[in-house]
């Protein structure tokens, strides 16, 4: 079917108490990894690009990726930009076929935040496109963004947040990080309670890579309606493909290790589908 916005899977997903998984796709196997592994479990699924990946590849190409794999497929697909790094990335993106954005103002101050989400959420309003942004700062490195660990949200100002940006989704910042854990993370799943009880639109957890199931689970009972993964992925992808590599190193077809990074990546979505109970969901 033709990709679908997020705004529904993720109401959805509110009330039905479990979470979206939202894959980040480097190329096009990474992209049929994730809708083959949606297809199998009757999945909604969101496929993610970040502003270093679109600028690897370009919106275009990506959004021409994703569409194409989606037309194919029988359950609702949607195509994010995460991490939207500035107002002029986001309008891009949704003219280039994203049908779900993500503001990332969490580097600004707070009045700095709202105003930059603000502006991207009634550009997004007006167009129907849901819009993600994000209050605290999640720790570890994602691309270009790099944040300390200490810096979660405050649920008093996430309320005031959402009621002044008007953005259709929030990712909170409650001791997870981007990249993978060197220790184990210590989660402030209590903030996160606090936060779901006075902000009524869905909440996005990410720096979810690496996380035990069991936490993961806990989040999404806590009200967490999207999960993001990243890191684990690429790990996954890059894994399989050198192990093609290293049992034959004379493989000269990219065909050869495309398809073991696909199977690699697969199996692992589809765990993690499982984890934030998004399985069976398609509709
Ligand atoms: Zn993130």
């Amino acid at each position: 079917m033709p990709l679908v916005t997020s705004k529904e899977m993720l109401l959805n997903a509110q009330k039905g108490g479990y979470a979206v998984g939202a894959f980040n796709a480097e190329n096009m196997e990474m992209v049929k990894a994730i809708i083959q592994a949606a297809e199998e479990l009757k999945a909604p699924v969101m496929i993610q690009t970040t502003p270093s990946t679109v600028k690897y590849g370009t919106l275009d190409t990506y959004a021409g990726i994703v569409a194409a794999e989606a037309a194919k497929a029988s359950v609702p697909v949607c195509l994010h930009l995460d991490h939207g790094s500035s107002f002029e990335l986001a309008v891009q993106a949704m003219d280039a076929g994203y049908t779900s954005v993500m503001i990332d103002g969490s580097k600004l101050d707070f009045e700095g935040n709202v105003e930059v989400s603000r502006k991207v959420a009634d550009v997004a309003a007006a167009l129907d496109i849901p819009c993600e942004a994000e209050l605290g700062k999640v720790g570890g490195k994602e691309d270009d963004l790099e944040a300390e660990a200490d810096t979660n949200t405050d649920p008093q100002e996430a309320k005031e947040f959402a009621e002044r940006t008007g953005v259709t989704s929030l990712a909170v910042a409650i001791g997870t990080a981007h990249g993978f854990y060197v220790g184990t993370p210590v989660l402030d799943k209590e903030r996160l309670s606090e936060i779901r009880k006075v902000v009524d639109i869905p909440l996005v957890l990410h720096g979810a890579s690496g996380l035990t199931d069991e936490d993961v689970a806990d989040c999404v009972r806590r009200g967490i309606c999207k999960v993001n993964f990243a890191t684990e992925l690429r790990a996954a992808y890059s894994k399989a493909v050198k192990e093609v590599l290293e049992q034959d190193p004379d493989t000269i077809d990219p065909k050869a290790y495309g398809k073991a990074g696909i199977k690699a990546v697969k199996e692992l979505v589809m765990s993690r589908m499982k984890v934030c109970g998004c399985d069976g969901k398609a509709c």
